[in-house]
């Protein structure tokens, strides 16, 4: 049935198929059996990140000549596809893949794309966004941390929290305000190389409900220079504008996590289903089971249906804001409830840690609530009413 509904451009080339394979062998190999081990350290090893550059898992969606794999948004998906069927929450490839190194191919200069990407497509650097601030998450205007102008540099300072990648980080693009007096105009997005920078430091890596490998830091910068070549756009000022085009990309990002993460719920439970026995038979052969399935699975097959519809729109430049919010808070919501449903269709072991549904159930929480909350989202939404 998908093949009706893929979107256009790298979608069906040889290159997809073949980046498709390298990307599910190294998911295999190199992923699904350290997962366990980063859940225990509460990060990914770093030579993962070099290892994924060596067989082109980094960047895949930037152009050649800054490094990248030259695709578009199809290779990016198939990655989140493929880290999702691998069991895998901890890595926050999408994150430097899809997020940060658009944002230095959108609004770098040519120095700055030639200077940083080939890095973040090798892998010496692991990259990070900074907009979280314990003050402030949904109200991004909002931001306290300060980027003030001094001679040539700009001076940092403040601190950030729940910063995916933040422990491991070599670059950092910092949301902070160049002029405080300012809201929304005052908001700029500059870049930190932490090896080049003094005052910077790393808090703890935070203990969360799911999602235990992923590194989620606390970050503190104190008279942090960087020279003013590290703005990203033309001038200071547009960092609101900038996150305001960007936030669709990661918003279908999350939603394409969210329904791999259904999908992959709803075969485990129902081959589980089939396997358990109850009241001498299966428990899938109780009605109740078999429609809570067969609801959710349609309901899993609608979100599949709107989020390659989005991805269609995203490569064709036309996601608009509305759409991408909607397909993050709906598909997000839905794959909790759907999650929650396979929990329980597993009864006392749904709840116990060595089956993987209570690992999906644990780590679908938070979609709800990062790359923007669902009630955000609705916001957004409704602004468009
Ligand atoms: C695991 C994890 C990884 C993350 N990774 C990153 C990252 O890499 N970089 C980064 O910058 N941030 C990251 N975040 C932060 C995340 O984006 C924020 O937590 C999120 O945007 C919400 O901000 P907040 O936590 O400050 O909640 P708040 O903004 O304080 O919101 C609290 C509650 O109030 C509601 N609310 C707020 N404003 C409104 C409103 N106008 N209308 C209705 N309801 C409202 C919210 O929906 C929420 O329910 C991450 C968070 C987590 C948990």
């Amino acid at each position: 049935m998908h093949n009706a509904l893929l979107a256009k451009g790298n979608y069906g080339s040889e290159e997809l198929t073949m980046f498709q394979e390298t990307a599910r062998r190294f998911m295999q190999t190199e992923v699904a059996p350290n997962v366990l081990k980063w859940d225990e350290q509460g990060h990914v090893d770093r030579e993962l990140w070099n290892k994924a550059g060596e067989v082109g898992l980094l960047c895949p969606s930037i152009p050649v000549e800054y490094g990248g794999g030259g695709g578009d948004f199809a290779f990016e998906k198939v990655l989140i596809e493929e880290q999702a069927k691998a069991g895998c929450s901890a890595w926050g490839l999408s994150l430097h893949n899809g997020i940060v190194a658009h944002y230095i191919l959108h609004y770098g200069t040519e120095d700055q794309k030639k200077s940083w990407l080939p890095k973040l497509a090798s892998g010496e650097y692991v990259s990070a966004i900074a907009m979280t601030e314990p003050g402030t998450g949904s109200d991004l205007q909002s931001v306290r941390t300060t980027a003030i102008a001094d001679g040539d540099d700009y001076v940092i300072n403040g601190s950030k929290v729940f910063i995916t990648n933040g422990q491991q980080a070599d670059l950092i693009i910092v949301v902070a305000k160049t002029n405080p007096t300012e809201k929304a105009k005052g908001v700029s997005l500059i870049v930190v190389e932490t090896p080049k920078v003094s005052g910077f430091r790393r808090g703890r890596n935070l203990e969360k409900v799911g999602m235990h490998g992923q590194d989620t830091s606390e970050l503190f910068f104190e008279n942090v220079r960087v020279p003013k070549t590290n703005l990203l756009g033309k001038s200071e000022g547009m960092g609101f504008m900038q996150l305001m085009q960007q936030l669709p990309q990661e918003r279908l990002i999350v939603a394409l996590a969210g329904v791999a993460a259904m999908e992959l719920a709803l075969d485990i439970t129902t081959q589980y289903c089939k396997d358990r026995k109850a009241f001498g038979r299966s428990i899938i052969d109780f009605q109740n089971t078999r429609f809570k399935l067969a609801e959710a699975r349609t309901e899993a097959t609608l979100a599949r249906v709107f989020v390659e519809k989005c991805t269609e729109m995203l490569i064709a430049g036309k996601l608009d804001p509305a759409t991408a919010a909607m397909s993050k808070y709906w598909i997000t919501d839905k794959q909790f409830e759907i999650i929650d449903l396979c929990l329980q269709l597993h009864g006392g072991y749904g709840y116990m840690n060595e089956y993987p549904i209570s690992r999906l159930w644990r780590d679908s929480r938070v979609q709800r609530i990062y790359g923007g909350t669902n009630e955000i989202m609705k916001e957004l939404i409704g602004r468009f009413l």
